[in-house]
């Protein structure tokens, strides 16, 4: 059986299961993650459609301030119009997933030729920029088809989603945010933050306030390759 044959069997088989099994970690095809259930309390943040030239800084400093590392999914564009926010976060040795260079979603106007530009066009920003070459992707909104699926993993992307959103876009008050994460917590969550806001930003203080929190659970804070065991 070919190799794309099996891809599509394996996209299949994880949308049966789904229907059959919502519940299940099983339930998504090979290489599609909303978390990774493990033994050893690890977490991975995600910060998605930056860089931005204030908030991504501001959300480092209080990694850095930690000691902790997350996981970047970068809009293209962002990055060669914010170069310097985002070579310090790979210099700070934080992980850099791709986003789509425009941010865009699989649609009636979005498919084919156009989002297999869109992957590869914002993995040219991220290589050209920070000299590092994307190996995750997160799909726009967390919209993906099978077209979408078997174009990233063609290019060797594992897809990643999440299983806690902080709705920290929609200008979530910080202690909100952090109540919500801290009542869920779980081993091997992907939690779904933002560091591009146009408007304000509830982000880094819901940080300051979940990190410590969770650390003092025992919680340890991975980028996303370390949680799935890839890197
Ligand atoms: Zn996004």
């Amino acid at each position: 059986m070919k190799k794309r044959q099996l891809r599509n069997l394996s996209f299949l088989l994880g949308f049966c299961l789904l229907f059959f099994f919502p519940c299940s970690v099983w339930a998504l095809p090979v290489g599609v993650h909303h978390r990774h259930v493990n033994s050893a309390n690890k977490i991975a943040l995600t910060f998605d459609d930056g860089p931005h030239p204030h908030y991504t800084l501001e959300i480092l400093d209080v990694l850095e301030e930690y000691g902790i590392h997350g996981t970047f999914f970068f809009v293209g564009e962002n990055v060669l119009n914010y170069p310097d926010a985002a070579r310090r976060v790979a210099q700070g040795g934080h992980e850099i997933g791709n986003h789509t260079y425009h941010h865009v979603c699989p649609d009636k106007n979005n498919c084919g030729a156009v989002l297999r530009e869109e992957l590869a066009q914002c993995e040219r920003a991220i290589q050209q920029v920070t000299d590092t070459s994307p190996k995750l992707f997160r799909p726009p909104q967390g919209n993906w088809n099978e077209e979408l699926y078997t174009l990233a993993r063609e290019q060797d992307y594992d897809i990643v989603l999440w299983n806690i959103d902080t709705l920290d876009w929609a200008h979530t008050p910080a202690e909100q945010i952090a109540e919500h994460v801290l009542q869920r917590a779980q081993s091997g969550d992907i939690i779904l933050m933002h560091d591009y806001h146009s408007n304000g930003c509830t982000t880094t203080d819901a940080l300051r306030q979940m990190i410590p929190a969770l650390l003092e659970r025992g919680f340890h804070f991975v980028t996303v390759s370390e949680l799935l065991g890839t890197k």
